[in-house]
């Protein structure tokens, strides 16, 4: 078992990713810590701790979350562990959390991430999450998988984006609902109370030579892009979904993703 990558990107922000050598999807998850509560975005491609110790990683950056931030008493600790979208390898790990103390696990369906975030007009609309003192707003984002959402972090500008925008593989399983996602997402990115500074998704496959990707099940990529895709991406790839057209099965490659008509 290799450690997995702990990259703390604000005080109050992890990103950990999945090793490669524990699975070859590495997913990204993000750890989010407010004054009433955490939220966890994704769990990861397996539900074996000794592959990837998700459990221990996680109590690990709380307890030293909470050392730094004494005034935070309530225990246990409470933590809301969410998904960007219910595509195996971001939900494999739920059960090494699920008996966890303080620990709501949302479900997968969208009827249950529709009711857990309060949506009353799914996917259009755009909910508060609070974590006390920091509010993250909901986005529905359907397309990619029917249960996808993007969590936008008011605190460090980071719209995560799940696998709807990454860099690597976009894969476009409903067409419409794509679109409407990628055009949503843009009105948000534009609307003046949302600064969005950058885009973090749930992998890494693009290689830093533009428009080549490293092909599924690659388990050493060494000169793979960072992680991060600016704003405009979004805009990138709504021209991508235009030259793709109503083509069954198009592939457009662009710099920094290859978008793929499933
Ligand atoms: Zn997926």
């Amino acid at each position: 078992m290799s450690a997995p990558e702990i990259t703390w990107l604000s005080p109050d922000t992890v990103q950990v990713r999945q090793p490669k050598s524990s699975h070859w999807e590495a997913p990204f998850l993000f750890l989010l810590f407010g004054r009433e509560r955490a939220l966890l975005i994704d769990t990861g491609a397996t539900n074996d701790e000794a592959v990837f110790s998700l459990r221990a990683t996680i109590d690990r950056l709380t307890a030293e979350w909470l050392r730094r931030n004494p005034a935070v008493f309530t225990r246990p600790y409470p933590l809301v562990v969410a998904h960007s979208h219910a595509h195996r390898d971001h939900i494999a790990g739920d059960p090494l959390l699920a008996g966890r103390p303080g620990t709501t696990l949302v479900g997968t369906t969208p009827a249950q991430v529709i009711s857990f975030f309060g949506f009353r007009s799914w996917p259009e609309e755009t909910v508060e999450f609070s974590l006390g003192r920091r509010t993250v707003d909901v986005i529905g984002g359907p397309g990619h998988e029917p249960s996808a959402v993007a969590f936008f972090d008011r605190e460090t500008g980071i719209l995560f984006s799940g696998d709807t925008v990454l860099p690597g593989h976009l894969y476009v399983r409903d067409r419409a609902q794509y679109r409407a996602t990628i055009e949503r997402l843009i009105r948000f990115r534009d609307a003046p109370t949302a600064p969005v500074r950058e885009l973090r998704g749930a992998h890494v496959e693009m290689s830093d030579t533009p428009g080549v990707i490293y092909p599924p099940g690659t388990l050493d990529q060494p000169d793979e892009l960072p992680l991060a895709l600016p704003p405009r991406i979004l805009d990138r790839v709504l021209s991508a979904l235009d030259e793709a057209g109503d083509e069954p099965g198009a592939r457009v490659v662009r710099r920094r993703f290859v978008l793929v008509d499933e």
